[in-house]
């Protein structure tokens, strides 16, 4: 280790939502924690709708809370839901959820993913153990036995305990470290816009499963909904490059009509999904997190509800770590956060994913059995709880933080 190198305890790449959220989750610790991002996000809010929103669960609200970003999204606009309505577009299967069968006053929140960004970053200003650089540009990053070394384009040579990487799916830190991913393209683009409909969506997220792939309605404040319409890469550039009243009206038809017309169109964008997962989310001084770590389709809206639990579990491991002296950076104290996360995120991967090819089959049994399975779902309460908890987030096994509980 160099005099001229800066010295942190934690250096995290990428301050998206899930890297911006760990480094206010290390607020009030002694951890110096330095955060590099790539590109300037943007973060003024106006008053058209992001075409990026995440449904956020409860869990992450509480974790939101515990990290003292929430009001700041509250003061922006968050809109809650309290039910779902979810039914397949070949048969007669349907699910319909309520809040109100758990005795919670809702199920989620759906949040501009510009709102959830802006909220962090505001919190991460005001943190004194935090500093941040953007632009940053990360060149060159090795492992020694007792820390781990990034060069920057600059040349400023850093030195950390533990590096995390919250850069995405297409992770810098998780190449460099080596750590092999497994993953294949959906063959699915997700066509996101917003729209306003005759009728207000009622605090209800609607999901229609056709073959092609599913459509959702999440709503927004003032009768609007944002959309995200999964499907073949070919329909959706055709979508994209539709007239706009051609497009209402397709929408209108794939969605049966179920909020009449609509009225109002935003600007259309394609994201092309793809499944990702790695073998291990640690090594000695090096941890990932978020879709570095797994990239899912958004057909559950767990993304990045499953990247903020790993956010609550590092911190807490890290925490703990301080408490009793041991090396932040340590691979037997990062193993623990590794075991924790990948028992909970593989369970929803899978499901995610056998979701899609569920009801991505036209075959007439998988038809048969996909309907049959809803209408039985929807029908009994037993079978109903747990898919209701998993949705909010609910788990058994929750970090503090996720349940409102300070890590101090
Ligand atoms: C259409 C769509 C809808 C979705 N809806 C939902 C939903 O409803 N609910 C849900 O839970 N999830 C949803 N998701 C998933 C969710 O968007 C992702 O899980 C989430 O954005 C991941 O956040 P992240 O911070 O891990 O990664 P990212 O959002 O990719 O952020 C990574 C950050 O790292 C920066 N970066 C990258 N490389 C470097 C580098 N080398 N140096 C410095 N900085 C770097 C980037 O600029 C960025 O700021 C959806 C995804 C899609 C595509």
């Amino acid at each position: 280790m160099s005099t001229q190198d800066q010295q942190y305890d934690v250096v995290i790449v990428g301050a998206g939502m899930v890297g911006a959220a760990l480094a206010c989750a290390l607020a009030e610790t002694s951890l110096k924690v330095l955060v590099l991002e790539g590109k300037t996000p943007e973060l003024t809010h106006t008053h058209q709708y992001d075409l990026r929103v995440s449904a956020i669960t409860v869990a992450s609200q509480r974790l939101f809370e515990s990290i003292g970003a929430w009001q700041g999204m509250v003061q922006r606009r968050v809109s809650p839901f309290r039910e779902m309505q979810v039914w397949d577009a070949t048969g007669n299967g349907s699910i319909h959820f309520d809040s109100a069968e758990l005795g919670e006053p809702l199920l989620g929140h759906i949040i501009e993913n510009s709102v959830i960004t802006a909220a962090l970053h505001e919190r991460m200003q005001q943190l004194e153990n935090i500093d941040y650089r953007c632009p940053a540009i990360c060149q060159v990053m090795e492992n020694s036995p007792d820390a781990m070394r990034v060069t920057l384009a600059s040349g400023e040579v850093l030195t950390t305990r533990l590096l995390v990487g919250a850069d995405g799916s297409q992770s810098w830190v998780r190449r460099q470290a080596g750590i092999p991913v497994r993953g294949w393209d959906y063959d699915h683009t997700a066509v996101v816009t917003y729209v306003k409909t005759e009728h207000d969506p009622a605090e209800t997220a609607w999901q229609r499963f056709m073959p092609d792939g599913p459509l959702a309605f999440l709503p927004l404040t003032d009768g609007y909904s944002s959309i995200v319409w999964s499907t073949d890469p070919e329909h959706a550039s055709y979508l994209c490059g539709l007239e706009e009243a051609s497009f209402r009206i397709a929408l209108e038809d794939a969605f049966e009509g179920r909020l009449g017309r609509i009225n109002e169109c935003g600007p259309r964008a394609g994201y092309p999904l793809r499944f990702k997962m790695t073998e291990h989310y640690v090594q000695a001084h090096l941890a990932l997190v978020g879709d570095a770590a797994h990239t899912m389709h958004p057909l559950a809206g767990q993304g990045v509800n499953l990247g903020l639990a790993d956010v609550a579990a590092l911190a807490e491991v890290i925490v703990d770590a301080v408490q009793q002296r041991y090396d932040i950076g340590g691979e037997r104290v990062l193993r623990r956060y590794e075991r924790w996360r990948r028992a909970d995120n593989l369970p929803m991967l899978a499901t995610v994913d056998s979701f899609k090819r569920l009801f991505g089959s036209d075959m007439p049994a998988v038809r048969w059995l996909r309907n049959t399975g809803m209408s039985i779902v929807d029908r009994i309460g037993p079978l109903r709880q747990p898919l209701l908890q998993q949705a909010m987030g609910m788990t058994s096994d929750l970090p503090k933080l996720s349940r409102g509980i300070p890590l101090r």
